[in-house]
């Protein structure tokens, strides 16, 4: 596997590099100081192929194999805080594990966090990091997050990373009551509204954030 290992980095992937980062994504209106302490710590040239790890502290979205993308850290941070700053944190289910560096954000702010990434060799390489950075809340399964985690259920939080035609019913189903999912859904072709959706007694909430731009959530798993 060709990933930096090296934690702290140098140059361009230093800690002066990601405090910059830092107050970037204050700049654009991330208030949550728990997520932007997690982020500053978090080394983000690990997830990346070493020939791009220079622009790793850049706010942008960058490949990373297999067709995929690591989401751009603006994006991370307001997906996290939006469910942070809405209630529990306990449960937390993440659809579309990618590279890893989303559920490394959300171990920071969670008790639990169960991931599912459709890509066997892009969910092993993630692992790799879990384990460099000795994150030990975080469970992972290869399978289509479509269907959802049934098994844990039900979960505080759900953040999809990567974006279906409409809500999952599944995913819906394992929401607790009071429960939030952030959730990017295509509205015409191309195009995504961030949903942030609350389950209540009454039924589903659901309030539009912004347009994004993710990869589509595609059925069945690769090996
Ligand atoms: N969370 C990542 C972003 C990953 S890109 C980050 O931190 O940057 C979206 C990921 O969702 C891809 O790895 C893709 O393979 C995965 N994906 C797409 N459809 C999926 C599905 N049905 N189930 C699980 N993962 C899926």
């Amino acid at each position: 596997m060709n990933i930096t290992t090296n934690l702290s980095g140098i140059g361009m992937t230093s800690q002066r590099t990601r405090s910059r980062l830092i107050q970037r994504l204050r700049d654009k209106g991330i208030i949550e100081e728990s997520v932007l302490a997690v982020m500053e710590k978090l080394p983000r040239h690990i997830f990346i192929d070493e020939a791009m790890a220079h622009r790793a502290y850049e706010d942008t979205s960058l490949p990373i194999g297999m067709g995929q993308t690591i989401s751009q850290p603006y994006i991370v941070a307001r997906m996290t805080e939006l469910l942070v700053m809405s209630g529990k944190m306990d449960n937390v289910l993440e659809i579309g594990t990618g590279c890893g560096y989303q559920t490394s954000v959300l171990a920071g702010v969670s008790k639990w966090v169960y991931s599912i990434e459709r890509i066997q060799p892009l969910q092993k390489q993630a692992i790799e990091r879990f384990k460099l950075l000795g994150l030990h809340n975080v469970n992972y399964r290869h399978g289509d997050g479509y269907l959802g985690w049934e098994e844990e259920a039900p979960f505080d939080a759900i953040i999809v990373t990567a974006a279906p035609d409409q809500v999952p019913q599944p995913l819906l189903d394992q929401l607790v009551v009071g429960g939030r999912m952030v959730i990017p859904v295509t509205s015409s072709p191309g195009v995504q509204q961030l949903h942030l959706l609350e389950k209540t007694d009454e039924g589903i909430s659901s309030m539009q954030v912004e347009e994004v731009k993710f990869v589509p959530l595609l059925g069945g798993v690769v090996k």
